[in-house]
């Protein structure tokens, strides 16, 4: 048995004639920029994650940069955001011209730990951005607490967590505005680049649909300096298949991460735990394991996909080399780091896959304990 890591050959072939027929339509009408899928796709997904509005862009990390630069976040203003984040949400607030501000996470769920986020605020701290990191919701009611009380705005990085919710709300619903990635890996892929932002705020969403065309009221009138930025018809019209699917792909990952959480239960393979208010929907499956080469190795052996998200924090990346002063206080990121791994996850997985790959990495698990 060979299990990849995502299987996106398969999930095509439950869906192929349906997309090759919604890239046919554009290909007749000819609509490639800002066209009819664009403006049908946007109202579904808006209502799909519960908000009033959503505005297609180019990708996640503009979506987060044009997010902040509506909401009038840039030049001399700091961002929250978790430490142990992919480093497109560092990117995007600095592509805004702001500063992160990183803030340890809980290793119960890998997301931003809020009993650490007050410590972090100081008097240019303009939002805060928690990361529904792995596809699990931070604890929003909390987040929002804490932003009211010091008057932050939340803008939420929904890039891993299309369809999840926390409380019966969806992913895109509760921060002023949320942005989601398209990257065809993630639950909600694209065949190419793209990315969304939701709001339920009607001046911010007509600021940012001019924002992602040149800053244009009306053709040839500009009324600032906007950007080129906008979700293709050709992916919207994929992304329209595609969204029907979410839910049934959503549930193949739950089950396929509540299988796995059976079997690691009471074995050196430590899972995430997820409160009971969170219905996540599994972006990754991560573990932490003794001997990460170990199990790495096993898996090469046996033919299994892994990847580990992330082994290098931020704040030790080159890139934000103005926050290696951050090393050593962030102590459940950088542990982190060294010792997870995320494991075979996607709609499409099979009861016999994840056995599979939960029994090799049990096996690297008892071998690392024996040597
Ligand atoms: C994928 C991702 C992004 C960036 O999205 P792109 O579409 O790749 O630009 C931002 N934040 C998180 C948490 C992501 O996983």
């Amino acid at each position: 048995m060979k299990v990849n890591f995502v299987d996106l050959h398969r999930q095509l072939a439950t869906i192929e004639p349906d997309v090759r027929e919604a890239i046919d339509r554009v290909l007749s009408r000819g609509d490639y920029i800002l066209g009819q899928d664009v403006k049908a796709f946007e109202s579904e997904f808006a209502a799909y994650s519960g908000s009033q509005f959503c505005v297609g862009v180019g990708s996640g990390t503009a979506a987060i940069e044009m997010g902040l630069r509506a909401l009038g976040i840039g030049a001399g203003d700091e961002v929250i955001i978790p430490a142990n984040t992919f480093i497109a949400s560092a990117l995007g607030i600095s592509q805004a011209g702001a500063r992160p501000a990183l803030v340890d996470v809980d290793p119960k769920t890998a997301n931003i730990d809020v009993s650490k986020i007050e410590a972090a605020i100081t008097p240019s701290t303009k939002a805060i951005m928690p990361v529904h990191l792995y596809g699990c919701m931070a604890e929003m009611d909390e987040i929002s607490e804490i932003a009211d009380r010091h008057g932050l705005l939340v803008i939420e990085d929904a890039c891993q967590a299309h369809g999840a919710e926390y409380k019966g709300r969806r992913a895109g619903s509760l921060g002023r505005v949320a942005a989601f990635s398209f990257y065809p890996g993630k639950n909600l892929g694209a065949y190419g680049d793209g990315g969304a932002i939701t709001t339920n705020d009607r001046s911010v969403y007509e600021r940012l649909v001019q924002m992602r065309d040149f800053g244009q009221v009306k053709k040839y009138e500009h009324l600032f300096k906007g950007t080129n930025s906008r979700l293709d018809t050709i992916q919207a019209a994929v992304l329209r298949v595609k969204l029907g699917h979410l839910d049934d792909w959503n549930s193949g990952r739950r089950e396929a991460a509540a299988l796995y959480d059976r079997i690691f239960a009471g074995t050196p393979v430590k899972t995430l735990s997820y409160p009971a208010h969170q219905t996540p929907v599994y972006h990754l499956y991560v573990v932490q394991v003794p001997n990460r080469e170990a199990t790495m190795d096993a898996m090469r052996k046996s033919d299994i996909g892994f990847g580990i998200h992330y082994p290098i924090p931020i704040h030790k990346q080159p890139a934000y080399a103005e926050l290696a002063h951050l090393s050593g206080t962030l102590p459940v990121t950088e542990e982190a780091a060294g010792a997870i791994v995320s494991l075979p996850m996607f709609g499409e997985i099979t009861e016999d896959e994840v056995r599979f790959v939960a029994d090799a990495v049990l096996q690297s698990v008892a071998g690392a304990v024996v040597a």
